[in-house]
């Protein structure tokens, strides 16, 4: 938004101008050489929004008339403009991997951008990521753009009444104060977007934010040509109807897909984070249908192999699903502009055609309209593979086709200033820059006294905070019990100090800890070897349970043995998540597996030197070894009743005998060798490993380059392959069925053996299809195996009907392998995008 409407002296515009030019770069949040200024520049506005943007717009003309004539800030400005000079030209590593070009090539939609404090746009970890996402891709270079929506009043803040209650409140973002600019066309004109909605047209504003090299827009519903209902439709994430819900989705879908055809960005890869955006691969589809002439299909194959689809639920009961009725009411005009059946749009979004029962599905449309799929962690991507087995009826588990690419954090946006400075010191000031070469050996040199002090100033600084904000939290509501002079004395600096900080809910199991209070009272009075605990983490409004849970720490606290030793800090967000991270010695995550898809908090303890005491689940479950920190469970599911209190127990006896007598035994110089040590490997062998920008290397490499080469072979020549394909797919759907299996024979030679297998395809022309031999894994002796057999001979008087053979040497069972015929074609992702799979059945000869 403009600067308020003051009247600034010619002669300070240009100054103005270059502080603009800094606030509205959402790097300042990543880099920490920034802090110093903006403090300088009005101290409390800083202090208290940490928001350069508020810091400008609140600067009176007399201040800046004091700056404009200040030699050491005007030196302070000149080197933070340098600095971003420099960070946006230099080389950097996506430019080996995307041809040059001015334009973005991936657009990136959420439904949350968790950037900073000064935007919050967000609820939790998938925000967060989407956030961290957006930085690398600056940092790497990566072409991207993000999509997402500009809520009013964002997600809602928490404050705790006096018996541990928890109440939302939904401040307004205040657009002036906001780091935004509104979209300006060609025209001059304030970008803004129509969609239809029943019965009327819905108008969107768009605004960007700046980040780094990437550029994130914001679709706002809250324009005067709105009736004052549908104003309200970016309003709130995750509040409200599920009608509201879908309106939402469909803003960002399809609204973020008309913002790139408005822009004319020349999108290639069209990244869904979530389901929520599955329209965006729909509306990607029409625009692409209209420009080209053809019918929806054929334009859904043209487009598809640059549809990529990020899952990030553990389990089915989770997705994001609207009843069929409501999403009937709001597609039938869609499913027009589409020239298709409503039914078929419905489809789209359910396991099973025309099932009455089922709900509209979005993670099933966004399968189906995506070529690629992938979960957030390894586990994930292998639980992902059984939820959405059911949409490749027939294939084995192991084929379905959705891949893995673990998350990671942006490390630059979770280091303490120190850390920072740590890391610069071994790793050099580019070290999130490339590809992070040599980053661990470097880092795994750092003495233990630099480690110890860099732990030790670190977790003297969040005592600190905690003491600060929990004076501030009291001072807030007086009535809470506790005098103001016990929060400014709370906590103690040389104390090890255990961390939870997340969403409060059923499946994380927030209160494994008070499972046995009195054992954990134990670990907090222990005189010699104290534990003190940080605690942070809303529920959603709707969740009841997780409200008790917070009440159940809450009344804990009130015990005057416990009271000094654990603090529970309202209104986690990034900003206490950072001090938190930067600060504990120990963080921990207690999800009940497998319902921590990945999990993001405990990575961005790694680069501040703090260690996980974790379930093995999500990330955990790939990262953890002995000598990097603690393990909960077994790495197993369990159903058990009694589990939770199994795992609780386990938990209180890592503490006691393992973890806490670690951090307390000291050499004659004070410092904990073995502790360092776990320290040293976390840091040096997790830390780029969990980064972001490992993160989004993969995604380059494994996702986005593959699907760019697929979407280019699939326009190469025109529209030509999308009218083949879907003719390919039409054929076999409609023919596929009547394929008739001949015998199978097993010939037996000295030291190999062949399959011969006949196969009647019918109308099926033979190159639409592939016979294969597959043999599935057979635990521990033998992995998957399938290959490809060879076309013999045609049968003499048959449609064609063909020998298909393949030799191989194997000591497997003939039992084992059974021939199979599925669809292929060059570019095309199978099964993902087409799923025909016969499998022969007969009778087996073997000679
Ligand atoms: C990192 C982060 C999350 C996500 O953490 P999980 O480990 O996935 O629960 C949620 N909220 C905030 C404020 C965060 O910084």
């Amino acid at each position: 938004m403009l600067l308020l409407a003051r009247n600034i002296p010619l002669e300070l515009e240009s100054l103005v101008k270059q502080i603009l030019t800094l606030a509205t770069d959402l790097r300042w949040t990543w880099s920490h050489d920034g802090d110093t200024f903006w403090q300088y520049l009005d101290t409390k506005t800083w202090t208290l929004t940490r928001n350069p943007y508020a810091v400008l717009q609140k600067l009176s003309v007399k201040r800046l008339t004091e700056l404009h004539t200040d030699e050491d800030f005007s030196k302070h400005l000149n080197t933070l403009l340098g600095a971003r000079e420099d960070y946006l030209t230099k080389d950097c590593w996506a430019e080996q991997h995307f041809t040059k070009s001015e334009q973005a090539q991936i657009a990136y939609f959420s439904m949350e951008f968790g950037l900073s404090e000064a935007l919050p746009l967000y609820a939790g970890g998938l925000g967060i990521l989407a956030g961290d996402y957006l930085k690398t891709a600056s940092d790497l270079g990566v072409p991207a753009i993000g999509i997402g929506l500009l809520y009013d009043e964002g997600y809602f803040r928490q404050y705790l009444d006096s018996e541990g209650w928890q109440h939302e409140m939904y401040p307004h973002n205040d657009s002036r104060n906001l780091p935004l600019q509104p979209v300006i066309t060609v025209d001059g004109a304030w970008l803004t977007i129509e969609i239809t909605l029943p019965g009327r047209i819905l108008y969107l504003q768009v605004w960007q934010a700046q980040v780094g090299r990437t550029t994130l827009y914001l679709l706002d519903s809250n324009d005067p040509l709105n009736n004052p209902v549908d104003q309200a439709i970016t309003g709130r994430l995750y509040a409200g109807s599920e009608e509201l819900r879908l309106i939402q989705e469909i803003v960002l879908g399809v609204g973020g897909w008309q913002v790139i055809e408005a822009l004319k960005l020349d999108i290639k890869i069209c990244h869904l984070n979530e389901g929520h955006a599955a329209f965006a691969a729909l509306e990607r589809a029409r625009c692409f249908m209209n420009k080209n002439n053809l019918n929806f299909w054929q334009a859904l194959w043209a487009t598809r192999a640059g549809n990529i689809f990020t899952t990030h639920t553990p389990v089915a009961a989770a997705f994001d699903t609207f009843p069929a009725d409501l999403l009937e009411h709001y597609g039938q005009h869609y499913a027009d502009t589409l020239g298709i059946n409503p039914e078929h749009l419905l489809n789209m979004g359910k396991m099973i055609a025309d099932d009455n029962n089922e709900r509209f599905n979005m993670a099933y449309l966004a399968a189906r309209t995506c070529a690629r799929i992938n979960g957030v962690s390894e586990l994930h991507g292998v639980v992902s593979k059984k939820i959405f087995s059911g949409l490749y009826p027939d294939w084995p588990l192991a084929e379905i086709p959705v891949s893995h690419v673990t998350n990671g954090v942006h490390m630059p946006s979770w280091d303490s200033a120190l850390a920072d400075k740590v890391w610069t010191d071994s790793c050099g000031k580019d070290r999130w820059l490339g590809a992070q070469e040599c980053l661990d050996s470097k880092i795994e040199k750092l003495d233990d006294n630099e480690i110890w002090s860099l732990r030790g100033q670190q977790r003297t600084d969040l005592i600190h905070y905690v003491r600060r904000r929990l004076s501030d939290q009291k001072r807030r509501s007086p009535n809470s019990g506790q005098p103001i002079e016990q929060a400014q004395t709370i906590l103690d600096p040389n104390i090890l100090t255990l961390g939870f900080a997340r969403r409060f809910t059923e499946y994380k199991r927030p209160n494994l800890l008070l499972s046995d209070q009195q054992r954990l009272i134990n670990l907090l009075s222990n005189t010699q070897m104290p534990l003190q605990i940080i605690i942070a983490g809303k529920a959603h409004p709707k969740d009841n349970t997780g409200k008790h849970f917070i009440k159940e720490w809450f009344s804990f606290l009130q015990r005057p043995d416990v009271r000094p030793h654990i603090v529970f800090l309202e209104d986690y967000d990034i900003r206490l998540a950072q001090h938190m991270v930067q600060g504990v010695d120990l963080w921990l995550n207690t999800p009940r597996r497998p319902w921590e898809a990945c999990g993001t908090s405990g990575m961005k303890v790694l680069v501040n030197g703090g260690l996980n005491i974790s379930e093995l689940d999500g990330w955990w479950a790939e990262a953890y070894t002995a000598d990097v920190g603690w393990a909960l469970g077994d790495g197993e599911q369990h159903h058990e009743s009694d589990w939770d209190q199994i795992e609780a127990q386990q938990l209180y006896t890592l503490l006691e005998d393992q973890i806490i007598p670690a951090f307390y035994h000291r050499d004659v110089e004070g410092i904990p060798i073995e502790w360092i040590q776990m320290i040293r490997n976390s840091m040096s062998s997790l830390t780029p490993k969990f980064s972001s920008n490992r993160m989004l290397r993969e995604y380059t490499e494994k996702l986005y380059l593959p699907a760019l080469a697929d979407y280019k072979m699939r326009n190469e020549n025109g529209v030509e392959l999308a009218h083949k394909l879907e003719q390919w797919q039409t054929q076999l759907a409609h023919y596929g069925d009547n394929i008739l299996w001949g015998d199978l024979r097993v010939e037996q030679h000295t030291d190999s053996r062949s399959f011969v297998v006949s196969v009647y395809l019918g109308d099926v022309p033979v190159d639409y299809i592939e016979v294969q031999l597959f043999a599935d894994a057979k635990n521990p002796t033998h992995s998957p195996f399938c290959q490809k057999m060879n076309c013999e001979t045609a049968i003499p008087g048959s449609l064609n009907g063909f020998i298909y053979r393949i030799e191989l040497q194997s000591n497997r069972q003939v039992e084992d392998y059974t021939p199979r015929v599925i669809a292929v074609h060059t570019s095309v992702q199978v099964p993902c995008e087409n799923h025909f799979i016969k499998w022969w059945s007969g009778s087996r000869t073997i000679v």
